[in-house]
């Protein structure tokens, strides 16, 4: 199946990601909220009105949530508040999702971890 074909493509053996490209502005993307740790931009493939991708600009070894480590704690804090800084300033702090897709079963794709804020229409569970 073409998800389990990805993930097998893009295993996580700690090689740059196109992130790295993303995060170096040489790859433009639609950039929602940016500090000195964190970056969020619009995903390429929306898969809700509003897809948002926030991921850590240095991935010290985070490429999936997996790898966490505990000197992780505080970074992995301002990932999810910049989720909600995202929610506000697209404004769906209503009602929205954050989710972390983790290795091949989980379809994960790009090996820097990143958090999807999804919102804008109904959602609903159980995911696929
Ligand atoms: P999946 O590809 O199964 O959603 P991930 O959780 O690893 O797995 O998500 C990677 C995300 O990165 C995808 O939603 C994809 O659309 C997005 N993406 C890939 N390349 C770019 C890009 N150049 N700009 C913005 N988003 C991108």
């Amino acid at each position: 199946e073409a998800a389990a074909k990805a993930a097998a493509i893009n295993a996580d053996n700690g090689a740059p990601t196109i992130f790295d490209k993303i995060i170096s502005k040489e790859i433009p993307s639609t950039i929602v909220y940016e500090d000195d740790k964190v970056l969020a931009f619009k995903d390429i493939n929306p898969e809700a009105p509003v897809h948002v991708l926030v991921i850590p600009k240095f991935r010290d070894g985070l490429t999936q949530l997996g790898k966490a480590e505990q000197r992780h704690g505080e970074i992995l804090g301002q990932l999810l508040y910049a989720a909600r800084i995202v929610a506000e300033k697209e404004g769906i702090l209503e009602g929205f999702r954050v989710v972390i897709n983790n290795g091949p079963s989980a379809c994960q794709s790009v090996y820097h971890l990143h958090l999807h804020v999804l919102g804008g229409r109904q959602m609903h569970w159980p995911p696929g």
